[in-house]
């Protein structure tokens, strides 16, 4: 099979050789998971360059396709980057997306006239937005302990923790798990906090009758998983339960709706139908879903805000909707889904029939 390098130069349209700088991004690209690198990958450029902390993992790490080279110092890059390039005029892309300003008149000023500068924006993105049966693989297993780690904590009741008390025993139940980390701060928002749809854990402690939103991910093997539950703490009353109902009609007309060549904002329209004609359409204030992978947040975006995009088979994403009533609570129901054709396959493997803990 042709490395994703490879098939990454199939896609530099305009190009000769890409300066890949986003961390993620030369990951994916040459398998390195330091902190400090950058890669150059052009049809004859498979190229390397990290400094002297980080040669040692780079040796391990960085695929055999690359050559491997050590900046001693920031101020050598630009020779380094430019003697790695073939000779002669050429147009090195950089993403524009990941570059300050400062950095790119840099480049500028260092690298010599031959050498043009082209901003590109999202070509590796697109590639990790298709994931490979191994990064599948991978994002199933971190939802999988994501989704244990969560059991395992709301299992044990909920009234008179606080929230940072919930989150923290989340994040640390995934990682005694063994994921690498936790793919995101897990957000526990509970009663009115719950109307923040990005709300921080507080030092509040959850009672009775709260409805509690609950947002976490692991992240194994570099890859994340993202879910989120509301999670009723004894009777929540009536509405409560009226809402969480019209979420959750929501949430599987978007699963329906997944399928390879279905459009993003196709499928936002059909969950954000469902609240819409419940009267709710204005208390669902965000996208429906979002890309997950070696990013927790990544391509496609499914949102009206966003461009049309159709699905593809192998993408990950995430349905999501959620109604919230400021000043009261809120819900919202996340999994995580592989689109294929003709439909999708759900990762997440937790009941969403409304649960109520003590
Ligand atoms: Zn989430
Ligand atoms: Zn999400």
């Amino acid at each position: 099979m042709s490395s994703r390098a490879d098939r990454l130069t199939a896609r530099l349209d305009g190009v000769d050789v890409l300066l890949v700088a986003e961390l993620v991004n030369v990951r994916y690209l040459t398998g390195y998971t330091g902190s400090n690198g950058i890669a150059l990958v052009g049809p004859q450029t498979r190229v390397f360059i990290t400094d002297f902390r980080y040669v040692q993992q780079g040796g391990e790490e960085v695929l055999p396709e690359f050559d491997r080279l050590v900046a001693d110092a920031p101020q050598e890059l630009p020779d380094l980057i430019e003697g790695a390039l073939p000779a002669g005029e050429l147009r090195l892309g950089f993403e524009a997306e990941h570059t300050s300003v400062r950095a790119h008149e840099r480049l500028r000023e260092l690298l010599s006239d031959r050498v043009a500068l082209a901003p590109t924006i999202g070509l590796v993105e697109r590639m990790r937005a298709v994931k490979e049966p191994d990064e599948i693989a991978r994002i199933r297993a971190a939802t999988a302990l994501a989704d244990a780690a969560f059991e395992s904590v709301v299992g044990q009741g909920l009234a008179g923790r606080t929230e940072r008390e919930i989150a923290l025993a989340i994040e640390t139940d995934m990682r005694a798990r063994g994921a690498d980390r936790a793919g995101f701060d897990a957000i526990v928002a509970a009663g009115p906090h719950g109307a923040l749809p990005h709300a921080q854990p507080r030092d509040e402690e959850v009672k009775a009758g709260d409805v509690v939103v609950i947002d976490w991910g692991a992240q194994l093997d570099g890859y994340c998983s993202d879910c989120t539950r509301t999670v009723a703490v004894g009777d929540p009353g009536g509405e409560a339960g009226e809402i969480y109902e019209l979420v959750l009609e929501a949430q599987l007309a978007g699963v329906r709706a997944v399928a390879a060549g279905r459009g993003t904002r196709e499928i936002d329209g059909i969950a954000r139908e469902v609240i819409e004609a419940g009267g709710h359409g204005e208390e669902f204030g965000h996208g429906l879903g979002h890309g997950v992978g070696l990013d927790i947040h990544e391509a496609p975006t499914l949102s009206r805000r966003a461009p049309n995009q159709e699905l593809e088979a192998g993408n990950v994403v995430t349905i999501e909707p959620g109604i919230y009533l400021p000043g009261r609570f809120g819900v919202r129901i996340e999994d995580l889904v592989v689109v294929a054709d003709g439909g999708s396959e759900t990762l997440t493997s937790i009941d969403k029939q409304l649960t109520v803990v003590d």
